[in-house]
């Protein structure tokens, strides 16, 4: 997001592009999601739910406008599909096509219930999805897989590979081109134990 606006207007420093960054979530998001706003020290929006804690379209659109308008840069939403207090779904049909027009990456947070859209009868609770930009769910949870396990799905790889992108003599290999190698962000973790392979 900093080098495309970089790209745009080539005078924005990267810590005025930071400062006016504003990230999106319901209030009904899942803590972790206000804290990763923390580390980044970049704004995070806990937007209004309606009563059955479902978070609209138009809320985000007001709030989009809003922020807009005082020349802030929304660049990030995350929607809840079944919240962890009471499992409520965040209404992506109407959040996902508003993310999609305004540049905005759309990530759908299903740790919790994300589980349950391998029966075929909870699937349509997933229309939208090909709106987002990423998603996850975590068979630490409900799939009883017992070490920390949260798989990540992405729209475009290259992106996220190359938002984190480093080569350090000390991780260089003859095999580099052909196996996993950059695509884990911790270092040590997903490169020792394989946790994809021992889900599988
Ligand atoms: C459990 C949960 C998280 C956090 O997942 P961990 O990978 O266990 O830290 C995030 N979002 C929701 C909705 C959750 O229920």
């Amino acid at each position: 997001m900093i080098t495309q606006m970089q790209a745009k207007c080539p005078d924005l420093g990267e810590h005025m592009i930071m400062s006016k960054l504003v990230a999106y979530t319901s209030e009904e998001a899942h803590s972790s999601v206000e804290r990763a706003g923390m580390i980044a020290s970049i704004k995070m929006r806990k937007l209004p739910t309606d009563e059955k804690f479902c978070l609209r379209g138009e809320t985000l659109r007001q709030a989009v406008e809003e922020d807009k308008a005082l020349g802030l840069i929304p660049f990030y939403f995350c929607a809840t599909l079944g919240t962890t207090s009471s499992c409520a779904f965040d209404n992506i049909m109407e959040l996902g096509p508003i993310c999609n027009s305004e540049n905005i990456w759309m990530h759908i947070d299903a740790a919790y219930a994300g589980s349950a859209f391998i029966c075929p009868e909870f699937r349509p609770l997933l229309n939208g999805v090909e709106f987002s930009d990423s998603f996850n769910f975590n068979p630490h949870k409900w799939l009883l897989v017992n070490f920390d396990c949260s798989a990540l799905w992405v729209k475009s790889r290259s992106e996220l590979i190359g938002a984190f992108k480093m080569d350090p003599l000390y991780l260089r290999h003859d095999h580099q081109n052909s196996g996993t190698g950059d695509e884990c962000h911790e270092c040590g973790r997903d490169r020792i134990r394989d946790d994809e392979h021992n889900v599988w």
